[in-house]
């Protein structure tokens, strides 16, 4: 089997894929649970009613106000990200993809982009299939470093909402 042939059965596989989807993020490697959500989005649904109704019963502290702020950012960050995330198996990818999937990655947990203007670069060295598959597994390591750390992303998103970030 050539490498080509290679590439091209390890996407069939991946295209091949069909279970069942979080409603909210739309991963597929974590088990869909209550809600048709994974267990990473129903604990956040869950937390979110739980801060609510307190709020409700003993009146909207500003700590209460704080957590319920936090626990939004986390749902909108779950449903964008699935927004986002069509599935990379089936679409093309560009050297300028790859480039963006290894300098956003590395920029987070390395705290310095990588190959930062080496998209011309990736679209000559890598075959379509193969740029395809590098994307597919970038894009998930990606989507599992932000959902490791939504509780960081969401506290910056409620501290740039509340200071007007950088606008
Ligand atoms: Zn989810």
């Amino acid at each position: 089997m050539t490498l080509d042939e290679e590439v091209a059965g390890l996407l069939e596989i991946l295209r091949g894929d069909h279970g069942p989807v979080c409603a909210w993020c739309k991963s597929r490697r974590h088990p869909v649970k209550s809600k048709g959500l994974c267990g990473h989005c129903n604990r956040i649904r869950l937390k979110f009613a739980a801060l609510e109704k307190r709020a409700e019963e003993n009146g909207r502290t500003s700590e209460l106000d704080y957590a319920i702020r936090v626990e939004t950012a986390k749902m909108e960050r779950c449903k964008l990200e699935g927004r986002l995330h069509t599935r990379v198996a089936e679409t093309l990818a560009s050297g300028l993809d790859i480039e963006h999937d290894i300098s956003y990655l590395s920029k987070l947990i390395l705290g310095e982009e990588m190959f930062y203007g080496y998209a011309n670069w990736f679209g000559h060295a890598f075959t379509p299939d193969q740029r395809i598959l590098l994307h597919y597994f970038l894009d998930e390591l990606g989507r599992e470093y932000t959902r490791q750390n939504r509780l960081t992303f969401a506290m910056d998103d409620v501290l740039d909402k509340t200071i007007g970030g950088d606008q």
